[in-house]
């Protein structure tokens, strides 16, 4: 006897799993080449097209960690004469008489023959002479030349976000411009006869278009544009005028129309002019995804209609697909663990994605509760949540007290593409 023959189960033989599905879409596509050079202050979020060399050592100077004196070590154990200052900005003398320190601020130049800086904590001052009154290790405090970065290093290899730390580093090595990739390009619509616009008047049946705002807000950033194609009808003709409108995307997202046994009219318009592949995948919300290619080669996902469905496919395999597009690498934030505190039902057969609220428990473990109704119309239970709950595909349901994966939204979301 299978598992398929339990009513209780969902274990669906031809179906495909998350890692092969995802492994199937990025073999299909090669990331993009085309670069272009911009003022750094304007590469945020950006990639780096090539690997950036380090044009110089940072620091370029024997620089002193600390605000204190600098000295010779040998002459440590001696009154020594407050000779001159070196502040940043101010770099003071470049040598140092016998029996001499130089009072140093940090990031300040080092004299070039002081070896050591004793911080000013350490150190009698009595007018202007000092003793040292902790001995230092020789070399103490000082840094080295190129002991961050030397020239010639790989500053950022390519392939390379550009948030906070990088585009400081940029700016630190005196790089006012930058080789990125080019932006993706999106094409993005819904499908369905019963959608119309937010603020258009509801007609019997109809519903508001969901899915465009909340895929916009997943997908775009820095590095992905959105061209916005709206929401086409139920027809090949309309499905067609539309493939025809993103002729200039890179890629093609679209929603709705991929459910098995309905009027599939995004599987017949993709199957009439390029290649398509609908697979089933064991997971749930999602099971059903169309990827694929046009007849001009852009890649193609059909995302299920359901908003839920459409944001967590949108995560598991849209954001990955576009993060390899642009030579990022795809393995995202470890997923965390955490204590349940409400019980999760579920049936074996697919992994389950659940939506969560993942929060600090008072004795400072790490606690998450479900947001309620999991249908995956049920865009409440996305709104409510900060995680997303992964049960495996063998389980039948979680207890309070048991510990689960959780994927923090913040781990796809931060930084944006
Ligand atoms: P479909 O995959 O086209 O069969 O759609 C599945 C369900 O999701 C149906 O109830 C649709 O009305 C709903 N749906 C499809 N597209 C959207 C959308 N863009 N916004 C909100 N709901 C949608
Ligand atoms: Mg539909």
């Amino acid at each position: 006897m299978t598992t398929t023959e339990h009513a209780d189960d969902d274990t669906d033989p031809t179906a495909l799993s998350i890692e092969d599905a995802r492994a199937r879409i990025l073999a299909a596509l090669a990331p993009l080449d085309a670069c272009e050079r911009l003022p750094s202050g304007q590469a945020r979020g950006r990639v780096t097209a090539i690997d950036i060399l380090c044009p110089m050592d940072v620091p370029r100077f024997r620089a002193s960690a600390m605000d204190g004196y600098a000295l010779r070590h040998a002459e440590h154990d001696r009154t020594l004469r407050v000779t001159g200052r070196s502040l940043a900005g101010h770099p003071g003398a470049d040598r140092l008489p016998e029996h001499g320190c130089v009072r140093i601020t940090t990031g300040a130049r080092v004299p070039d023959d002081a070896d050591t800086v004793v911080q000013q904590e350490n150190v009698a001052r009595d007018g202007e002479t000092v003793r040292v009154t902790v001995a230092p290790t020789p070399g103490l405090h000082v840094r080295a030349i190129g002991s961050d970065y030397s020239r010639g290093s790989t500053l950022l290899a390519r392939g390379t976000r550009l948030a906070a730390a990088e585009l400081a580093l940029l700016a630190a090595h005196g790089l006012s411009s930058v080789e990125v990739r080019r932006p993706l390009r999106v094409a993005l619509f819904s499908t369905g006869d019963e959608l119309i616009e937010a603020g258009e008047t509801l007609g019997p049946g109809q519903i508001h278009d969901a899915n465009r705002a909340l895929l916009e807000a997943l997908l775009a950033g820095p590095s992905v544009e959105i061209d916005d194609l709206g929401i086409c009808a139920d027809s090949l003709e309309a499905l067609e005028r539309t493939l025809d409108a993103a002729h200039a995307a890179d890629l093609v997202v679209a929603s709705g129309g991929v459910s098995v046994g309905e009027a599939d009219h995004v599987r017949s318009a993709l199957e009439a002019r390029g290649e398509i592949a609908l697979w089933k995948i064991a997971m749930k919300p999602g099971r059903p995804l169309t990827f694929g290619r046009t007849d001009q080669g852009q890649a193609f996902f059909g995302l299920p209609g359901n908003p839920v469905s459409a944001a967590i496919t949108a995560l598991m395999f849209v954001r990955p697909a576009l993060e390899h597009l642009l030579g990022l690498p795809t393995s995202g934030l470890p997923p965390l663990r955490a204590r349940l505190a409400s019980a999760l039902g579920k049936r074996p057969g697919r992994v389950e994605y659940q939506r969560g609220v993942l929060e600090t428990a008072p004795d400072g473990e790490a606690r998450v509760t479900t947001t309620g109704l999991q249908d995956s119309h049920a865009l409440g239970s996305l709104a409510r949540a900060n995680c997303l709950i992964e049960l495996p595909l063998t389980s039948s349901g979680a207890a309070v007290g048991d510990t689960v994966t959780v994927h923090p939204f913040a781990h796809f979301a931060n930084p944006p593409l």
